[in-house]
């Protein structure tokens, strides 16, 4: 561990989010430094599942700066593609990442705020933290979870059918990423595909460029105190990709409703029906990865910390940026998280003018 060190500001996470952050920062002239966990760029697109997709072309999935390049021969990028990009927006940039660098905690510490990890402390006047979901997978406590003796996985794990030619297998979940991984398994599994409610398939012609334009009037509605519109929710939930276009119009993406428990070797719905299985996929989503933040007692209902903006409300020294939309509509996207970085870099530019 070496003696502690200083900057304006840090910023924890290098993904697309803490990048963004630091391309504002630096047209700002801030003295910051990025901490990343991973010994890689790219953030969670690292960990994608092979057949992933955007739900948005290139174009529509670029950060500050530097539009995202077209990948040759997919309308919809896949996560490799994201890597790339990152990377190259990083060195392009010349964003000062550290990495692999965890952040264990955020303290007060007098005037400035202590940032501790598992190699250096860092004191600065103001923390970005931008460390993402995916690091947090959610599971819902179904009853019989922990007596099923089958494979159980979380999106998070998922890398490909590959792992499951000729079994039985359950797909929980009726988001893009269910959906997706449900198209993924049609064809060579015997599959079961589980949604809370029935399928809301967007409308083949409305990708992620219509949900940002969603997501854009709602951010105008709430600037100009109009009644909130409920951003994309109200649209649909399911991006119709081409290979979830696809595996739906063969007729392979019927769902079942939710099933009420897990035995051995079955999922068992209300009703008694039964569906033999070899392995759950819970594509049951993720939560803020926060931990890092709790020596500073922020933490609200849902694992949250109010905010304003980016802003914490209870602690303007900190912003939080990239975790969905209450930290800033359309934020927990490639294109969506460039409007609220460059407002979160703006607060702390005044408030280190406000300070000196
Ligand atoms: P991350 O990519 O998770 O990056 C956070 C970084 O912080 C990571 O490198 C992590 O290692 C690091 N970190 C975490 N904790 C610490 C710590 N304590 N100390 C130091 N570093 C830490 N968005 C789109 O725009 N288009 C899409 O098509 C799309 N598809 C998606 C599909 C899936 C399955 C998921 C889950 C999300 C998708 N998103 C999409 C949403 C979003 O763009 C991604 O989740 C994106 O990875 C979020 O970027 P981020 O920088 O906020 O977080």
């Amino acid at each position: 561990m070496t003696g502690t060190r200083h900057a304006q500001v840090v910023v924890i996470g290098g993904g697309q989010s803490g990048l963004a952050a630091g391309y504002h920062l630096r047209r700002l002239g801030l003295d910051f430094i990025i901490l990343d966990a991973q010994p890689e760029p790219g953030g969670a697109w690292q960990h994608a599942w092979d057949s992933l997709r955007l739900f948005s072309p290139a174009a529509f999935s670029s950060l500050p700066g530097r539009p995202m390049p077209v990948q040759t021969g997919q309308a919809y990028p896949d996560a490799a593609h994201v890597v790339g990009y990152l990377t190259e927006y990083e060195r392009r940039y010349d964003l000062p990442v550290h990495r692999p660098v965890r952040v264990t905690g955020v303290h007060r510490d007098g005037g400035l705020l202590r940032v501790e990890t598992d190699s250096s402390i860092w004191r600065a006047e103001s923390v970005i933290s931008a460390t993402g979901t995916w690091w947090r997978p959610f599971l819902p406590a179904v009853p019989g979870r922990e007596d099923f003796r089958g494979r159980q996985l979380h999106t998070a794990e998922y890398r490909g059918s590959r792992d499951f030619v000729d079994q039985r297998v359950v797909v929980v979940g009726g988001g893009n990423s269910g959906a997706q991984i449900a198209a993924d398994l049609a064809y060579d599994t015997e599959l079961t595909w589980v949604t809370q409610r029935p399928p809301r398939f967007l409308p083949d012609d409305i990708d992620g460029r219509a949900l940002f334009d969603v997501a854009t009037a709602r951010r105008r509605a709430l600037d100009e105190g109009r009644t909130d519109t409920g951003g994309v929710a109200s649209l649909g939930d399911i991006v119709a990709v081409p290979p979830v276009r696809e595996a739906r119009d063969a007729g392979l993406l019927k769902a079942s409703p939710m099933f009420a428990t897990l035995d051995r070797d079955r999922v068992v719905w209300a009703d008694g029906t039964r569906a033999a299985a070899d392995a759950v996929i819970w594509c049951t989503g993720f939560r803020p990865a926060l931990s890092h933040l709790a020596p500073l007692g922020l933490r609200g209902p849902r694992g949250r910390i109010a905010t304003e903006g980016t802003r914490a409300v209870a602690e303007p020294r900190l912003h939080l940026l990239g975790y969905g939309d209450w930290t800033g509509p359309a934020s927990a996207t490639l294109i969506g998280v460039g409007r609220p970085a460059r407002d979160a870099a703006g607060e702390v530019a005044a408030l280190l003018d406000a300070g000196t």
